[in-house]
C-alpha cells in the first residue's frame, strides 16, 4: 500500500526531458530573479509584463493563507507560451508538487500552478492529486483571476449528461473541459458549507478521494452523489440571471 501512484505519462516524459535539458545546460542562461517566495527563471530574450512577478508572488502570499499552509520556497520557469516549451518537448503548464518547481507559461493565470504547490502542503499528491476533481477544483477556483467559476460553467453550454457524471468519476483524472466545473463545485461548497469545511475535507481525503464517499457525509452532512445533486441543482437555479448569490 506504500506505492506512489504513477504520474501520467506525458507528466514522466516531460520530468525526463526538463532533466535532460538542464544536464545539456540548457537553463543556465535564463535569467533569475526572487519575488517573496518565488524564485523566477525567465526564458532568454522573453519581456516580462510589468507587475507580472508581483502578481504571482502576491496571490501566492493569499492563497497560503486562504488554504493555511505556510507557502514553501518554489522555482518558476517563465516560458514565453506553450508552443515554444513544445518546440523542445516540455508543455509549459506543469507543476512538480514535491519538487515545488513549476514550468509555466506568461499567459497562464497568476495562481493555478502555484496553487498546485501550496496544496502540497495540505495533503499529500497521492491523496490529492493533480488532474484530480478536488485539487483541479481548488486550483481553478484560486487562479487569482476572479472569474465568477459558476458563470464561466454554465457558459461552457454543456450537456447535462456531462454534468451528471458521477463525481466518482472525475476524481482521479478530469478532462481539461471539466476544470471550470470543478472550480464552480469548490465555490458551491464554500457558499453552502463555508471554507472551512473545504480546507477540512482537503486535508482528510485519502487515496485519490478513495474515502470521499465518507467525508462528504461526515464533513458535508450529505452523502456524495446529493451533494452533486445539490450542486446542479445550485448551477441550474439562477442560470441565465446572470446573478451568483449565496445559496441558502
Ligand atoms: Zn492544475
Amino acid at each position: 500500500m506504500n506505492k506512489t501512484p504513477q504520474k501520467p505519462k506525458w507528466m514522466e516524459e516531460t520530468k525526463g526531458r526538463i532533466d535532460a535539458l538542464q544536464k545539456e545546460h540548457f537553463f543556465d542562461n535564463w535569467s533569475k530573479q526572487k519575488h517573496g517566495k518565488i524564485t523566477f527563471y525567465v526564458y532568454p530574450t522573453l519581456n516580462v509584463p510589468g507587475g507580472w512577478f508581483e502578481q504571482r508572488a502576491y496571490i501566492y502570499r493569499i492563497n497560503a493563507e486562504k488554504l493555511g499552509v505556510k507557502a514553501p520556497e518554489v522555482a518558476f520557469f517563465a516560458y514565453p507560451s506553450i508552443e515554444v516549451g513544445r518546440e523542445i518537448g516540455i508543455t509549459p503548464s506543469i507543476t512538480f508538487v514535491k519538487e515545488r518547481v513549476i514550468h509555466g507559461h506568461i499567459k497562464q493565470s497568476p495562481g493555478h500552478e502555484l496553487t498546485h504547490v501550496l496544496l502540497g502542503e495540505l495533503n499529500s499528491t497521492d491523496n490529492l492529486p493533480a488532474n484530480g476533481l478536488w485539487s483541479e477544483g481548488i486550483c481553478v477556483y484560486l487562479d487569482g483571476t476572479e472569474t465568477d467559476r459558476k458563470k464561466h460553467a454554465l457558459s461552457l453550454n454543456l450537456k447535462k449528461e456531462v454534468l451528471r457524471t458521477p463525481w466518482l468519476e472525475w476524481r482521479k483524472n478530469m478532462p481539461a473541459n471539466l476544470y471550470p466545473l470543478a472550480g464552480s463545485i469548490v465555490q458551491y461548497c464554500e457558499q453552502q458549507f463555508g471554507w472551512n469545511k473545504v480546507i477540512e475535507y482537503l486535508r482528510e481525503v485519502r487515496k485519490s478521494g478513495a474515502n470521499d464517499a465518507e467525508f462528504s457525509m461526515r464533513i458535508f452532512g450529505f452523502p456524495y452523489f446529493e451533494l452533486q445533486k445539490k450542486w446542479l441543482g445550485w448551477l441550474e437555479k439562477e442560470a441565465g440571471s446572470g446573478i451568483t448569490q449565496p445559496a441558502s
